[in-house]
């Protein structure tokens, strides 16, 4: 059944109420512009969703919460660290590696709208979907692009390119690192976001680091608010140049993930 334009119109009022609210409790102030870019791309999310299997998160409190918050909510606390790397570059290059249905990507850059984005993933249907999405929101400078990250990150076009990588929900330490790490510049970062289960494969990251030239840097609980959810961004320095041959092909980084030899 079509909604009438007064339900619709109440319906928006309240997703973006809530999400204005929420965000704020955690140093967030978004403006309408924003809030009605959030707005129109839960709103695609649930449409497309109806058709191709984006996210299993689909109620509007959820999609506000799990999706949007959790993406962003650690963006105050990077502040530091941040202005040190844009001091380097007008616009802060940054790369989605799995962004799936464009997350933490899309809503990082509806928050910062001056960065360039590029959104990474091996399923063409979602790159299809983030396509719709960059388009009708819009966003400039921002791309979605098909591929693995094991074939892209050998493309001179990505390798060492990026300022700042994030991840959620990728794959475990091991291979996470050496999907990610060859994508970001000497110097840049990597935003690893985790689950309170982080710590117990974190032994593995540690020898990853090492053969990949990276280091932790700082470790960031973040909570979402209004959820009793702990969830934690790990940040990550690339001290030096990723070694060649990494990351290598034919699954290798989650059948055989680096580890102490
Ligand atoms: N980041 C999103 C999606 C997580 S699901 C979120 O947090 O909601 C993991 C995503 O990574 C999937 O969309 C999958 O297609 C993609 N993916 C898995 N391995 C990949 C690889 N090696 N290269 C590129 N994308 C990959």
């Amino acid at each position: 059944m079509m909604k009438t334009n007064k339900v619709a119109k109440e319906e928006a009022e309240t997703f973006k109420g809530t999400l204005c609210a929420r965000a704020q409790k955690i140093g967030l102030h978004l403006s309408s512009r924003q809030l009605q870019q959030f707005y129109v791309f839960a709103q695609l999310l649930v449409s497309f969703n109806e058709r191709m299997n984006l996210t299993t998160i689909t109620e509007p409190d959820d999609i506000i919460s799990l999706h949007f918050l959790d993406s962003v909510a650690v963006w105050p606390e990077l502040a530091g660290e941040l202005r040190a790397l844009t001091l380097q570059t007008p616009h802060l290059q940054v790369a989605d590696i799995g962004t799936g249905a464009g997350f933490p990507g899309i809503p990082l850059k509806i928050l910062v709208p001056q960065l360039s984005l590029t959104l990474i993933d091996g399923t063409r249907k979602k790159i299809h979907f983030l396509d719709h999405v960059i388009h009708t929101l819009p966003l400039n400078r921002a791309q979605a692009i098909h591929g693995r990250a094991e074939e892209l990150a050998h493309s001179a076009v990505h390798r060492g390119q990026y300022d700042l990588v994030v991840a959620r929900g990728l794959a475990p330490w091991a291979p996470l690192m050496e999907y990610v790490l060859p994508f970001v510049r000497e110097g840049g970062l990597c935003l690893a976001y985790k689950g309170p289960g982080f710590r117990e494969e974190f032994q593995a990251a540690h020898a990853a680091l090492n053969i990949l030239n990276a280091d932790v840097e700082r470790i960031i609980p973040v909570i979402v608010p209004d959820r009793d959810l702990q969830r934690f961004v790990v940040v990550i320095r690339k001290r030096g140049r990723t070694p060649r041959r990494y990351p290598r092909g034919q699954g290798l980084p989650r059948r055989q993930p680096l580890m102490k030899r």
